[in-house]
């Protein structure tokens, strides 16, 4: 394979111990060992040397939800992720990416997002004709929001009103490329579609991003490709913890024990951990899940959904077990799409909000 060497080294050594087996969200709810991070590299391995096609794997490859759960965990210092993503880019190249993935790919590239939506969600074109159409800030929606969850960015815009924030929210948005870097890693095109979004972005003196998956590539990998624009970039949830730390914002606390799940992006990327707890503590009773923060095992997105449901549907049912264990009857999610994978089922005697959702409840 034309994977870099710091990845061969880890697929050669990232097969002799299952300490991170545990939190792999994709191999708790499938119960199979092909899905933990030591049994794609044992594959990848043998694909290495020759042993088996890569086609006869790839599905396996794509299995993974690139959460870097077991990135974190490693005490060795291996990161799955990282061979994960050079893989799929390889098959890609080579014509070897799954049938079901190609027509991701395709949709994409038809539709300008993932899930071949071209009609714009009525929530979002309501919300955009009340929005000022020029403003310094911009609040970046992101694909999962606008196709899968209206309702989150009609909330959040709720949110940035009652504090006085003054922003505008694009018709075109372009795709921040975070669904083309999970399918197909740093492809040509997913360079291209990052470029073209940070060229609108610079427009803008602060952009606010609602999906930490959006925001974790515009803060990573933007900068590593050199395309980073020349503005603030900043999470929907850092800015409302300070909204809420500085007295704008002045949440009355909800009389009920809450969960939050943490978004894997917000934890394990941006490594802001505390300022969703502080808007948690601000509006409820925050108990926390027994694997939080860094350690947070992952629920479930939308994107997978398209193309494994069924286990998706079982990621998301194991954390809102995980939730009824400690006790808790509201759960909080601050991605978009993990509150699409949670809500599909959601048990009748729990309750589910999202942060902008929560913070709207407690105002
Ligand atoms: S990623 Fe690290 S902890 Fe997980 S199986 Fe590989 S070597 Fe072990
Ligand atoms: S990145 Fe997440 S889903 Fe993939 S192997 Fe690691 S823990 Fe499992």
């Amino acid at each position: 394979m034309l994977i870099s060497q710091r990845s061969k080294e880890t697929i050669d050594a990232c097969r002799f111990c299952w300490m991170c087996r545990h939190v792999c969200p994709i191999g708790n709810a499938t119960g199979q060992e092909r899905n933990t991070a030591r049994a794609r590299a044992l594959t990848l391995s043998l694909v290495e040397r020759g042993a088996a096609p890569l086609t006869d794997v790839i599905d396996n490859v794509y299995e993974c939800a690139l959460c870097g759960g077991c990135t974190n965990n490693c005490m060795t210092g291996w990161d799955p992720v990282k061979f994960t993503k050079e893989v799929r880019l390889e098959a890609i190249q080579n014509g070897e990416a799954p049938e079901y993935i190609n027509k991701l790919l395709d949709n994409i590239e038809a539709a300008g997002n993932v899930y071949g939506i071209t009609e714009t969600a009525a929530e979002i074109t309501n919300l955009i004709s009340a929005l000022p159409t020029q403003a310094d800030t911009l609040l970046y929606l992101g694909t999962d929001v606008r196709c899968k969850n209206p309702a989150y960015a009609v909330d959040a815009a709720a949110v940035l009103q009652k504090a006085g924030v003054t922003f505008t929210v694009l018709k075109d948005e372009p795709d921040s490329g975070a669904a083309l870097e999970f399918l197909a890693g740093e492809a040509e095109e997913t360079r291209q579609t990052a470029e073209a979004c940070a060229k609108v972005l610079g427009g803008y003196k602060k952009v606010i991003v609602l999906d930490p998956a959006d925001a974790k590539i515009m803060k990573h990998e933007y900068r590593e490709w050199d395309v980073a624009p020349d503005c603030e970039i900043v999470t929907f949830t850092k800015l409302l913890s300070g909204l809420i730390a500085d007295g704008t914002l002045v949440p009355q606390k909800l009389p009920v024990k809450a969960a939050y799940q943490d978004a894997f992006a917000l934890v394990r990327d941006l490594d802001e951990v505390e300022d969703p707890r502080v808007i948690m503590n601000a509006c409820t009773n925050l108990t926390e899940m027994l694997l939080n923060r860094k350690e947070m095992i992952w629920g479930g997105n939308t994107l997978m959904t398209e193309y494994m449901p069924d286990v998706i549907r079982l990621v998301a049912k194991n954390r809102w077990a995980n939730a009824a264990h400690i006790g808790a009857k509201l759960l909080v999610v601050a991605s978009p799409s993990e509150y699409v994978a949670l809500a599909s089922v959601k048990p009748e005697d729990m309750e589910l909000m999202s942060v902008p959702e929560l913070v709207l409840a407690s105002l």
